[in-house]
């Protein structure tokens, strides 16, 4: 029986050939290759300034610590999400303050929001959760309005799109807020292995970003490598190591080249299921917003209360048939690492979407007969 992955990057040749270009320029780690893709990232998003590092969770510390969030502040923010959005605002001893998130999108529900604000309260942390764009419209002037950072984590929205104020469909990662950070872990849409990036638009901040990236040495190597003189660096703050190698940014530069395919392909995808599975009884499906145009990083199904399958039945089921799944979009509250920050909302959706969502294979070469298997599947096993 054929095995369905529930992802599977895009890699190939082309990639192969520029890991193999920077290996053999003798610049490996952080050089031209990263400036470039760093370019070249920013001007696909309309970012005026992008920092690369090493993963999306390096991005999202980066980008908290470059805003001095720290001890005694308060960061509101989604525990529907992968372990690391919450746990970047711990790496800077912040504290997360979690609220629920809207059924269909999986996204932090804005209406929520003002009531989670403290005198103590920073910066909100958004999330466009597996690609789905989150409702910056009702967020950032909210923001605005109490003086808070906004913080994008677009890990997995690289090519996602929204519409505010102009009209039009632009590209996440402006940002719209104050900083966006992607990620180029496997599983997201574009990868570099791993890999991360922060976009925005105040230099100073970006600036002190990619020093802090390279233990916030004050000149950077390319910097140190040019100057004829004998200079000496030093080391104003604690940094961290959150290089990406020029290996890395060669074959994301390929992989940026790869994105209008990837999302056509994915868009397609998600479409075809969206349709054979509207009619389904016991699924609920997820929903693109108005604002929003998801690039379907993931596709998720959700069993309603009355399934006569729960998510592990469901589950087992699907892999005896070849067909792999995932749990959906876990919660941060109900680790035990998280033991010692009690709930102050509730979140009631967060847990069911917890409990009750399967992730569905989807990447740009899954076939469409095997998509309909899966969907003849699901039919079949939940009824
Ligand atoms: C994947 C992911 C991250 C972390 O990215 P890495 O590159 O794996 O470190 C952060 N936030 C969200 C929402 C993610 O999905």
């Amino acid at each position: 029986m054929k095995q369905i992955p529930v992802a599977r990057p895009t890699l190939g040749e082309e990639e192969a050939v520029a890991a193999r270009r920077a290996i053999l320029s003798g610049w490996v780690i952080q050089g031209p290759e990263v400036e470039a893709f760093e370019r070249e990232f920013a001007a696909l998003v309309g970012a005026p300034h992008a920092v690369a590092c090493s993963s999306g969770t390096a991005a999202l510390h980066l980008a908290l610590k470059a805003l001095d969030l720290g001890i005694g502040d308060e960061v509101i923010t989604v525990s529907h999400s992968f372990i690391a959005t919450a746990n970047a605002v711990r790496y800077v001893g912040a504290t997360p303050v979690f609220v629920d998130v809207e059924y269909s999108t999986g996204n932090m529900d804005p209406g929520l929001l003002a009531p989670a604000i403290t005198p103590k309260t920073r910066a909100i942390l958004a999330v466009h959760q597996l690609g789905m764009p989150c409702d910056l419209g009702r967020i950032i002037p909210l923001a605005r309005d109490h003086g808070l950072w906004v913080v994008e984590d677009a890990a997995c929205a690289t090519g996602s799109e929204i519409s505010l104020e102009s009209g039009g469909w632009e590209i996440i990662g402006k940002p719209r807020g104050d900083l966006a950070t992607f990620s180029f872990h496997p599983r997201k849409v574009l990868t570099t292995g791993d890999g991360g990036m922060v976009t925005g638009r105040d230099s100073e901040v970006m600036a002190r970003m990619a020093r802090l990236r390279t233990h916030a040495m004050s000149l950077s190597t390319a910097e140190r490598h040019q100057t004829r003189g004998v200079v000496f660096e030093a080391y104003p703050e604690v940094g961290f190591n959150y290089r990406l190698s020029d290996i890395q940014g060669a074959v994301g530069r390929e992989q940026l080249k790869r994105l209008p395919g990837l999302i056509e392909a994915r868009r397609r995808l998600a479409a075809r299921y969206l349709e054979a599975l509207a009619s389904h009884p016991y699924l609920d499906l997820p929903q693109e917003p108005s604002y929003g145009r998801s690039n379907w990083q993931s596709f998720w199904i959700i069993l309603k209360e009355n399934s006569p399958k729960d998510q592990v039945g469901l589950m087992e089921a699907l892999q005896a048939r070849g067909i792999q799944t995932r749990r959906g979009v876990m919660c941060a509250h109900r680790e035990p690492a998280y033991k010692d920050f009690p709930l102050r909302h509730p979140l009631m959706v967060s847990e069911g979407l917890q409990d009750r969502s399967i992730i569905l294979p989807l990447y740009p070469e899954l076939a469409e007969e095997d998509l309909d298997r899966i969907v003849s599947s699901l039919w079949e096993i939940v009824k």
